[in-house]
């Protein structure tokens, strides 16, 4: 007969950690094809507060509290109220891991359902299938096939960049439709490109913009930004995070917004097995999370064609604008609350800044 578990969760990375802590009191079963944050795909650069909602500062490797953007030959510098960090991926897999009760299968999932999940070690039964595998789970019928993606490449070099700060590099001529980046991260620097045009070859790209420091790439990782939400929950399954499309347009930040929604689902389920709410219930109370987002993101991806077409020094103009910092922490502060934002006492807060919270459409009584 095949194991049973309370939920079963695809995926062991930002989301799928996140929905994790949510069900200490469960039985849970995380199921990643690699071991536990040993496969980083990311700059892992998040806002401090994403970090500290998950207690994983242990894994902070810099702070930065300027994001500075190289727009042609024009530098303009943007002072962070909220600070950004990058961070040690294994450690910040690990540091949550070990806030859950769930087992660990290392097995690829190869199918699942509302009950069920295939892996290479066996199936298993589940009250709960969560699919937080990334941008390699399946889109589904419910996704465009020519849904707006990017695509990222980046390598890790173990050198200590001395400009302080998150650096962008917006070059039409180094990379079309996106940038490059350069983030410190203490004794090591994380350089890569990435653009919204498939038909771009990153790897020549990452190797011309590393040339100019005289370096060259040494192992690379890399992979689909899904900028384009799909439905949160198909036939029973709940996805988060890329499988879901949460990656911002423009951005391309994935985490804080993985873990966001994997706390919204994790919350959601929780309340289905403590009884307080239906599935149904737990069901339209995370599609309604997550369609707060879904709004801005479509706001962020037409600001991402705009700036696709608007010349260099049409864009640093509008930079040395915004740079001013009443402006700076007027634009963040609206970025980082429409798109899923943390209190140090909740570990969650709210998206929908103008809008009702789901629980109040939800809640029942007993
Ligand atoms: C080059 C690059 C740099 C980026 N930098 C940043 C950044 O600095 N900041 C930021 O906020 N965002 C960044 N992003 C985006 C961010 O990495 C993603 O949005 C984020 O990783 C999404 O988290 P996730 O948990 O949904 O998916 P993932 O982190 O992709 O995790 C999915 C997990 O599922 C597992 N998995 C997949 N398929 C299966 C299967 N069939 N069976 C079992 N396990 C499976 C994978 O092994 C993986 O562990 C970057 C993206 C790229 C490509």
């Amino acid at each position: 007969m095949d194991e049973h578990f309370d939920v079963v969760i695809v995926g062991g990375s930002f989301a799928g950690l996140a929905v994790a802590m949510q069900l200490p009191d469960h039985r849970v079963l995380l199921v990643d094809q690699y071991p536990i944050g040993s496969h980083p795909m990311s700059a892992c650069g998040t806002p401090l507060q994403t970090v500290q909602a998950v207690g994983a500062e242990r894994s902070i490797q810099a702070v930065h509290r300027t994001l500075v953007l190289h727009i042609g030959q024009r530098e303009v510098r943007f002072p962070l109220r909220d600070p950004f960090v990058t961070f040690d991926y294994r450690r910040f897999c690990q540091e949550m891991l070990a806030q859950t009760n769930a087992d660990v299968w290392q097995a690829r999932v190869t199918q699942m359902g509302a009950d069920f999940a295939a892996t290479t070690r066996g199936r298993v039964q589940a009250s709960f299938v969560v699919d937080a595998s990334g941008w390699r789970s399946q889109p589904g019928a419910d996704t465009p096939t020519q849904a707006p993606r990017g695509y990222g490449l980046e390598t890790e070099l173990p050198i200590t960049w001395d400009a302080p700060g998150l650096h962008f590099y917006v070059e039409k001529a180094l990379v079309a439709n996106g940038y490059a980046w350069i983030f410190p991260c203490g004794q090591t620097t994380r350089f890569g490109v990435g653009s919204f045009d498939k038909s771009l070859q990153l790897r020549p790209v990452l190797a011309h913009f590393l040339s100019r420091y005289h370096l060259s790439p040494g192992d690379t990782h890399g992979g689909v930004l899904v900028i384009a939400p799909r439905a949160p929950v198909v036939n029973g399954v709940f996805r988060v995070g890329d499988a879901a499309g949460h990656c911002l347009p423009l951005s391309g930040e994935g985490i804080r917004t993985a873990i966001f929604h994997g706390i919204h689902c994790g919350r959601a389920i929780a309340g289905v097995l403590a009884g307080s709410l239906t599935r149904q219930e737990a069901e339209a109370l995370y599609r309604l999370q997550v369609r707060g987002n879904e709004r801005f993101q479509a706001r962020l991806l037409t600001l991402q064609t705009l700036v696709a077409h608007t010349p260099e020094w049409l864009l640093a103009l509008a930079g040395q604008i915004c740079a001013r910092p009443a402006l700076t922490h007027r634009i963040m502060g609206r970025y980082l609350t429409e798109s899923g934002w943390f209190t140090r006492a909740s570990g969650v807060a709210t998206t929908h800044s103008r809008e009702k919270q789901p629980q109040e459409h939800l809640s029942r009584s007993h």
